[in-house]
Protein backbone atom coordinates (compact mmCIF):
# COMPACT_ATOMS: atom_id res chain seq x y z
CA UNK A 1 0.00 0.00 0.00
CA UNK A 2 1.24 3.40 -0.72
CA UNK A 3 3.02 5.10 1.93
CA UNK A 4 0.58 8.32 2.38
CA UNK A 5 -2.58 6.05 4.10
CA UNK A 6 0.38 4.21 5.45
CA UNK A 7 1.24 7.02 7.94
CA UNK A 8 -2.36 8.04 8.26
CA UNK A 9 -3.67 4.70 9.06
CA UNK A 10 -0.63 5.38 12.12
CA UNK A 11 -2.45 8.23 12.95
CA UNK A 12 -5.44 7.26 13.07
CA UNK A 13 -4.60 4.40 15.32
CA UNK A 14 -2.55 7.65 17.05
CA UNK A 15 -6.23 8.97 17.33
CA UNK A 16 -7.32 5.91 19.29
CA UNK A 17 -4.24 5.89 21.59
CA UNK A 18 -4.38 9.57 22.57
CA UNK A 19 -7.46 8.96 24.27
CA UNK A 20 -5.45 6.31 26.50
CA UNK A 21 -3.78 9.49 27.97
CA UNK A 22 -4.03 11.52 30.66
CA UNK A 23 -2.00 13.65 29.83
CA UNK A 24 -2.90 17.49 27.85
CA UNK A 25 -3.06 18.24 24.57
CA UNK A 26 0.19 18.28 24.00
CA UNK A 27 0.73 15.08 25.24
CA UNK A 28 -1.96 13.73 22.61
CA UNK A 29 -0.18 15.53 19.79
CA UNK A 30 2.73 13.92 20.53
CA UNK A 31 0.99 10.68 20.61
CA UNK A 32 -0.79 10.93 17.14
CA UNK A 33 2.48 12.37 15.32
CA UNK A 34 4.35 9.37 17.08
CA UNK A 35 2.00 6.96 15.99
CA UNK A 36 1.93 8.05 12.53
CA UNK A 37 5.73 7.79 12.10
CA UNK A 38 5.19 4.47 12.93
CA UNK A 39 2.69 4.07 10.30
CA UNK A 40 5.64 5.00 7.86
CA UNK A 41 9.00 3.57 9.60
CA UNK A 42 8.02 -0.04 8.12
CA UNK A 43 8.70 0.94 4.32
CA UNK A 44 12.37 2.43 5.43
CA UNK A 45 13.72 -0.90 3.85
CA UNK A 46 12.52 0.74 0.11
CA UNK A 47 15.37 3.01 0.99
CA UNK A 48 17.75 0.37 -1.36
CA UNK A 49 15.81 1.50 -4.31
CA UNK A 50 17.50 4.93 -3.62
CA UNK A 51 19.76 6.54 -6.44
CA UNK A 52 22.53 6.94 -4.30
CA UNK A 53 22.60 3.76 -2.09
CA UNK A 54 24.71 2.10 -4.32
CA UNK A 55 27.80 4.62 -3.83
CA UNK A 56 27.11 5.28 -0.08
CA UNK A 57 25.39 2.56 2.23
CA UNK A 58 26.01 0.21 -0.34
CA UNK A 59 29.67 0.32 -0.79
CA UNK A 60 29.66 1.14 3.15
CA UNK A 61 28.47 -2.42 3.67
CA UNK A 62 30.72 -3.72 0.73
CA UNK A 63 27.53 -5.52 -0.90
CA UNK A 64 27.61 -7.41 -3.36
CA UNK A 65 24.00 -6.89 -4.85
CA UNK A 66 22.38 -3.75 -6.35
CA UNK A 67 19.69 -1.61 -4.31
CA UNK A 68 17.73 -2.54 -6.74
CA UNK A 69 18.31 -6.02 -6.45
CA UNK A 70 18.07 -5.57 -2.83
CA UNK A 71 14.21 -4.45 -3.10
CA UNK A 72 13.24 -7.70 -4.60
CA UNK A 73 14.96 -10.46 -3.15
CA UNK A 74 14.84 -11.75 0.42
CA UNK A 75 18.04 -10.67 2.26
CA UNK A 76 16.88 -9.57 5.98
CA UNK A 77 17.05 -5.76 4.71
CA UNK A 78 15.19 -6.07 1.53
CA UNK A 79 11.73 -4.58 1.32
CA UNK A 80 8.32 -6.60 3.20
CA UNK A 81 11.56 -8.94 5.34
CA UNK A 82 12.82 -7.48 8.81
CA UNK A 83 11.10 -4.28 9.12
CA UNK A 84 8.01 -5.65 8.20
CA UNK A 85 8.04 -7.49 11.14
CA UNK A 86 6.40 -7.63 14.86
CA UNK A 87 9.82 -7.94 16.05
CA UNK A 88 11.16 -5.00 14.23
CA UNK A 89 7.94 -3.24 15.39
CA UNK A 90 8.83 -3.73 19.14
CA UNK A 91 12.44 -3.52 19.13
CA UNK A 92 11.93 0.48 17.70
CA UNK A 93 9.19 1.05 19.87
CA UNK A 94 12.06 0.18 22.69
CA UNK A 95 14.10 2.57 21.27
CA UNK A 96 11.63 5.10 21.43
CA UNK A 97 11.47 4.55 25.03
CA UNK A 98 14.87 4.82 25.68
CA UNK A 99 15.40 7.83 23.10
CA UNK A 100 12.60 9.52 25.19
CA UNK A 101 14.15 9.14 28.36
CA UNK A 102 17.42 10.37 27.34
CA UNK A 103 15.69 13.23 25.63
CA UNK A 104 14.11 13.95 29.35
CA UNK A 105 17.30 13.33 30.97
CA UNK A 106 18.88 15.75 29.05
CA UNK A 107 17.00 18.40 28.34
CA UNK A 108 15.74 17.99 31.98
CA UNK A 109 12.47 17.78 31.10
CA UNK A 110 11.02 15.46 33.53
CA UNK A 111 11.94 14.12 36.83
CA UNK A 112 11.25 10.37 35.47
CA UNK A 113 14.20 8.97 38.23
CA UNK A 114 15.06 5.56 35.86
CA UNK A 115 14.26 4.51 32.83
CA UNK A 116 11.31 1.67 33.77
CA UNK A 117 9.72 4.95 35.31
CA UNK A 118 9.75 6.59 31.69
CA UNK A 119 8.64 3.98 29.87
CA UNK A 120 6.19 3.61 32.40
CA UNK A 121 4.76 7.58 31.98
CA UNK A 122 5.46 7.57 27.95
CA UNK A 123 3.73 3.77 27.67
CA UNK A 124 0.54 5.23 25.68
CA UNK A 125 2.64 6.77 23.12
CA UNK A 126 4.74 3.97 22.48
CA UNK A 127 2.35 1.84 22.50
CA UNK A 128 0.67 3.82 19.97
CA UNK A 129 3.89 3.82 17.67
CA UNK A 130 4.00 0.15 18.22
CA UNK A 131 0.52 -0.14 16.83
CA UNK A 132 0.73 2.47 14.61
CA UNK A 133 3.88 0.31 12.93
CA UNK A 134 1.55 -3.08 13.08
CA UNK A 135 -1.80 -1.49 11.60
CA UNK A 136 1.46 -0.72 8.15
CA UNK A 137 1.99 -4.76 8.24
CA UNK A 138 -1.53 -5.81 8.10
CA UNK A 139 -2.66 -3.07 5.15
CA UNK A 140 0.73 -5.05 3.12
CA UNK A 141 -0.62 -8.39 3.56
CA UNK A 142 -3.85 -7.63 0.52
CA UNK A 143 -0.78 -6.52 -1.49
CA UNK A 144 0.61 -8.66 -4.21
CA UNK A 145 3.14 -11.27 -3.64
CA UNK A 146 5.50 -10.53 -5.53
CA UNK A 147 9.11 -11.39 -5.40
CA UNK A 148 8.51 -11.71 -1.50
CA UNK A 149 5.72 -14.07 -0.76
CA UNK A 150 3.72 -11.61 1.66
CA UNK A 151 5.74 -9.88 3.93
CA UNK A 152 8.44 -11.18 7.05
CA UNK A 153 5.85 -10.96 9.97
CA UNK A 154 7.36 -13.44 11.97
CA UNK A 155 10.96 -12.35 11.43
CA UNK A 156 13.59 -14.46 11.55
CA UNK A 157 11.43 -17.16 10.92
CA UNK A 158 11.51 -17.81 6.84
CA UNK A 159 7.92 -17.79 6.53
CA UNK A 160 6.21 -14.93 4.59
CA UNK A 161 2.81 -14.14 5.00
CA UNK A 162 0.28 -12.56 3.35
CA UNK A 163 0.93 -11.18 -0.39
CA UNK A 164 -2.88 -12.31 -1.46
CA UNK A 165 -3.14 -9.93 -4.66
CA UNK A 166 -6.97 -8.59 -3.06
CA UNK A 167 -5.74 -4.63 -3.34
CA UNK A 168 -3.40 -2.76 -6.20
CA UNK A 169 -0.12 -1.87 -4.62
CA UNK A 170 -1.72 1.72 -4.66
CA UNK A 171 -5.28 3.98 -6.03
CA UNK A 172 -6.50 2.50 -3.02
CA UNK A 173 -8.72 5.27 -3.28
CA UNK A 174 -11.79 4.37 -0.72
CA UNK A 175 -9.18 3.01 1.94
CA UNK A 176 -7.32 6.44 2.35
CA UNK A 177 -10.73 8.51 2.88
CA UNK A 178 -11.97 5.66 4.78
CA UNK A 179 -8.65 6.51 7.13
CA UNK A 180 -9.25 10.43 6.92
CA UNK A 181 -12.53 10.07 8.12
CA UNK A 182 -11.28 7.90 11.36
CA UNK A 183 -8.81 10.41 12.19
CA UNK A 184 -11.11 13.84 11.35
CA UNK A 185 -14.25 12.11 13.55
CA UNK A 186 -11.68 11.52 16.18
CA UNK A 187 -9.85 14.40 16.54
CA UNK A 188 -13.19 16.21 16.61
CA UNK A 189 -13.98 13.80 19.97
CA UNK A 190 -11.19 14.71 21.64
CA UNK A 191 -11.45 18.49 20.86
CA UNK A 192 -15.02 18.32 21.84
CA UNK A 193 -13.89 16.20 25.09
CA UNK A 194 -12.40 19.10 26.27
CA UNK A 195 -15.80 20.61 26.83
CA UNK A 196 -18.43 17.83 27.48
CA UNK A 197 -17.92 15.01 29.36
CA UNK A 198 -18.14 11.54 27.93
CA UNK A 199 -16.17 8.58 27.46
CA UNK A 200 -13.29 8.91 24.97
CA UNK A 201 -11.98 6.22 24.62
CA UNK A 202 -15.02 4.02 24.00
CA UNK A 203 -15.82 6.39 20.95
CA UNK A 204 -12.54 6.60 19.33
CA UNK A 205 -11.68 2.85 19.97
CA UNK A 206 -15.24 2.25 18.06
CA UNK A 207 -14.98 4.70 15.21
CA UNK A 208 -11.38 2.75 14.29
CA UNK A 209 -13.10 -0.54 14.42
CA UNK A 210 -16.11 0.83 12.56
CA UNK A 211 -13.62 2.14 9.90
CA UNK A 212 -11.50 -0.75 10.13
CA UNK A 213 -14.51 -3.32 9.60
CA UNK A 214 -15.43 -1.03 5.96
CA UNK A 215 -11.85 -1.14 5.06
CA UNK A 216 -11.85 -4.60 5.22
CA UNK A 217 -15.02 -5.54 3.54
CA UNK A 218 -13.89 -2.67 0.94
CA UNK A 219 -10.21 -4.52 0.15
CA UNK A 220 -12.25 -8.44 0.29
CA UNK A 221 -15.02 -7.13 -2.16
CA UNK A 222 -12.88 -5.79 -5.05
CA UNK A 223 -14.51 -8.13 -8.09
CA UNK A 224 -10.44 -8.44 -9.39
CA UNK A 225 -7.97 -10.65 -8.59
CA UNK A 226 -4.58 -8.36 -8.49
CA UNK A 227 -2.26 -11.71 -7.28
CA UNK A 228 1.06 -12.32 -9.24
CA UNK A 229 4.30 -14.30 -8.06
CA UNK A 230 7.10 -12.77 -9.26
CA UNK A 231 7.21 -9.81 -11.76
CA UNK A 232 3.97 -8.83 -12.75
CA UNK A 233 3.48 -9.81 -16.86
CA UNK A 234 0.39 -7.95 -17.03
CA UNK A 235 1.20 -4.65 -14.56
CA UNK A 236 -0.54 -2.17 -16.62
CA UNK A 237 -3.75 -4.00 -16.80
CA UNK A 238 -3.68 -4.31 -12.91
CA UNK A 239 -2.58 -0.53 -13.18
CA UNK A 240 -5.87 0.62 -14.72
CA UNK A 241 -8.11 -1.64 -13.34
CA UNK A 242 -6.97 -0.98 -10.17
CA UNK A 243 -8.15 3.35 -10.98
CA UNK A 244 -11.01 1.55 -12.80
CA UNK A 245 -12.36 0.06 -9.86
CA UNK A 246 -11.98 3.45 -7.82
CA UNK A 247 -14.05 5.18 -10.62
CA UNK A 248 -16.69 2.39 -9.44
CA UNK A 249 -16.82 2.81 -6.17
CA UNK A 250 -16.38 6.79 -5.56
CA UNK A 251 -18.26 8.00 -8.55
CA UNK A 252 -16.96 10.22 -11.66
CA UNK A 253 -16.55 13.20 -9.42
CA UNK A 254 -14.77 12.26 -6.30
CA UNK A 255 -12.85 10.45 -8.58
CA UNK A 256 -11.50 13.19 -10.45
CA UNK A 257 -10.86 14.73 -7.22
CA UNK A 258 -8.66 11.84 -6.20
CA UNK A 259 -7.05 11.07 -9.24
CA UNK A 260 -5.97 15.24 -9.80
CA UNK A 261 -4.79 14.73 -5.93
CA UNK A 262 -2.50 11.60 -7.14
CA UNK A 263 -1.37 13.40 -10.12
CA UNK A 264 -0.24 16.30 -7.70
CA UNK A 265 1.76 14.26 -5.35
CA UNK A 266 5.35 12.84 -6.28
CA UNK A 267 4.59 9.73 -4.44
CA UNK A 268 3.02 6.17 -5.83
CA UNK A 269 -0.52 7.19 -4.82
ZN1 LIG B 1 5.31 -1.70 3.69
Amino acid sequence: MDILTHTLSGVAVGTVAAGFSDYGQQNKLKIILLSGFGGALPDIDAISLWSGFDSTIGNFFNLSVSGKEIYSSKFWYSHHAFTHSLIAGLLFAVSIGIISYLIETIFKISKSKSLINSINKNKVMIIGFFLGFVIHLIEDMPTPASTWGGINFFWPSKSYIGGTGDIWWWNNYDIFLIVVLVIFLNIILIIIKRYINFNLKKLTVGVFIIGFTIALIQIKTRDFDFAYVGHAKNYQQFENKSKQIQKDILGDRLYKIMESFDNKLKIYF
